[in-house]
Parts: C-alpha cells; structure tokens; sequence
C-alpha cells in the first residue's frame, strides 16, 4: 500500500535536514502507528506526503498503490487515495461546510473519471455519518471550522475522511486537546473506517489513543527517521519508560 524509502526532506530555503531516509511500508488494511517525542519529524512528514510546498524532498520515494506520490500535485495526491487529518485543522471563513464537503467529494469523483455526487444522495450521506460523529446539523450550517471547539475539528476531520473514502489516511495528533469523550468518539469513527483495503497511519505522542485505535504495527520515530518497531506492547513499553532511553541507544 505506502511505501517510504529513504525519503529525506528539509525546510524549503534553508539547510536544516528534518526527515533523514526514513523507510516505512505501511500494508493495506493495516493500522500502523508512528510515535516520537516532539520534534522528530512526525508532522514533517504527514506534510510532505501531503506535498506542503514549505518543504523539500531531497531523497527518496514514496508509493502509495504504485502512484509515486510525490510527482503528484497535493490535490492528485488525494485523488490517488490519500487524506490527511492534520493536528490544527484549518478554518475556511465563508466557506460553509456543506459546501466544502460536497466539493471536497466531487473534485475527486472528477478526477477519478466519476460523475458529481447528486444532490440528494450527498446531503443522505453527510447527514448519515455526521449522526455517527455526533456532529448537529448545525455545525453543518457553519463555515467549515470557524468557531469550533477543538473536538469538534476533529470530528469534523473524520467526517471528511469518512466521506471520501479514502484508501490511506494519516492522522497526525489526533487525538491532541480532546477530551476522553471526545477521542472516543474519533477512535470510535476511525474504527468503523478500518477495512481490508484501507490503512491508517496513527501519529501520535501518547499511548493514550492507542487504547482506543488498536495498531497492527508501532514505529518509533527520532530525529527523522525509525529507530524502533514493534507491536502494541512498545506504545505500552513508551508509555512506561519514556522516549530518552530509547532515542540514547538509537545514537
Ligand atoms: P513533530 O511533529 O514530531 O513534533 P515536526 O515535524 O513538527 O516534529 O518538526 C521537526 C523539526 O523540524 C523541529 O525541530 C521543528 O522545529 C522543525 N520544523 C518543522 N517545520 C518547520 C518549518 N516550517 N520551519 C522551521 N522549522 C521547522
Ligand atoms: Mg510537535
Ligand atoms: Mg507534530
């Protein structure tokens, strides 16, 4: 499904080096998670996968499905199957969230050869999975993320990955800000998504949402790239022992 070889990135316009061939494969219908103290790299790299122009590839490849993913324009990216939930969703004045969405799903039905979603088959669909989040029709009426708690924008991220269905999502820090109910209810959205044929990549600081998203694979990342991997039991193993020792033996 995902594969990162030797991928190494820097800021664009500056020298510093943040992902330093970083190796990951990711298998479909897989739940991989990625742990790593602050500043190792973990959002870097959801943002150049996601093609963030403030980054830069220096090395490497990453495949996803066999589409070179990083020949691809951000929004072919999404196309080919990838979505992204980042850690501080974004807030569109203006742009109300039925229409954010419903382009959202029609530029990739476009680009994938589909027609436009009708207008009846969207709003049965959005209503439908906005029950499941315990998003209120009138979070639905407002602009996408302007007045937002911070669980409600990460509601609202799964809503939008559960709509577009995408074949590999990466949710960086997630679970950062909410509340026990909160994360349960994203956990809760990201598990009923969970299929053979989609994989999730899980970043996170805390075992705590591991709890709740059980992962097949955990990775330890630092100073850009895996020093560890493991099973569920190395979350626990983080959560116990912290990050310094094991970073010491990696250097
Ligand atoms: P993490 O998500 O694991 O906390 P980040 O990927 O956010 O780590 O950051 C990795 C390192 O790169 C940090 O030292 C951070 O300060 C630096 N960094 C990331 N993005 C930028 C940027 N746009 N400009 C300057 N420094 C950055
Ligand atoms: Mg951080
Ligand atoms: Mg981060």
């Amino acid at each position: 499904m995902l594969e990162i070889k030797n991928l190494t990135a820097k800021i664009a316009d500056e020298d510093t080096q943040i992902l330093n061939g970083l190796n990951l494969t990711v298998e479909t219908g897989k739940v991989v998670a990625i742990m790593g103290p602050n500043g190792s790299g973990k959002s870097t790299l959801s943002y150049v996968l996601a093609g963030r122009a403030d980054y830069e590839v220096t090395e490497g490849e990453a495949w996803l499905d066999g589409v070179n993913l990083l020949e691809l324009e951000p929004e072919d990216r999404a196309a080919a199957g990838l979505f992204l939930a980042f850690q501080y969703p974004i807030e569109i004045p203006g742009v109300g969230q039925m229409t954010f969405l419903k382009a959202a799903i029609n530029s990739q039905r476009k680009k994938n050869g589909l027609d436009e979603i009708s207008t009846p088959e969207f709003i049965k669909l959005v209503n439908a999975k906005a029950k499941e989040l315990g998003i209120s029709s009138d979070m639905l009426k407002r602009s996408v993320n302007v007045g937002f708690s911070g669980g409600e924008k990460k509601r609202n991220e799964i809503l939008q990955m559960s709509l577009l269905a995408p074949k590999l999502a990466i949710l960086d820090e997630t679970d950062s800000g909410l509340d026990i109910d909160a994360l349960k209810i994203v956990a809760d959205g990201v598990n009923r998504m969970r299929a053979p044929d989609r994989s999730f990549v899980v970043i996170t600081h805390y075992q705590r949402l591991l709890d709740y998203i059980k992962p097949d694979v955990v990775h330890v990342l630092s100073k850009g790239r895996i020093i560890k991997s493991g099973g569920p039991e190395l979350a626990l193993e983080l959560e116990a022992n912290g990050y310094a020792d094991m970073v010491e033996q990696a250097a």
